[in-house]
């Protein structure tokens, strides 16, 4: 029998989530599952696997990041993900933010 195409989940699909945006995909997913996506939750499409990954499965979400530029040839990066007792930073060369940028647009 057919399950959720939502990891882990084994409810049977009673929906079809589709999305057109830069990739079409195309998942059945369960009702619990479909109001989820609806409401806007978070989600990431695993291709390889042909699962949606949702939840705690998620990596955490950013909460609030700074960047403080010094003199030098590169800045720190300061990040505070959900559920972290402390911020982290990293330090990111003038190249890692070029690349960095260059993914998202
Ligand atoms: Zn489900």
């Amino acid at each position: 029998m057919a399950v959720c195409d939502v990891l882990r989940c084994q409810n049977q699909p009673t929906e079809r989530f589709i999305t057109n945006e830069d990739v079409f995909m195309e998942a059945a997913v369960c009702g619990e599952h479909m109001a989820k996506l609806s409401a806007g939750e978070g989600w990431e499409y695993n291709g390889m696997d042909r699962e949606l990954v949702m939840g705690s499965d998620l990596a955490p979400a950013l909460v609030n990041f700074e960047i403080t530029e010094c003199v030098g040839n590169g800045a720190t990066l300061t990040i505070e993900r959900a559920g972290d007792e402390k911020p982290y930073t990293v330090w990111l060369s003038e190249k890692d933010q070029r690349e960095i940028a260059a993914m998202f647009y």
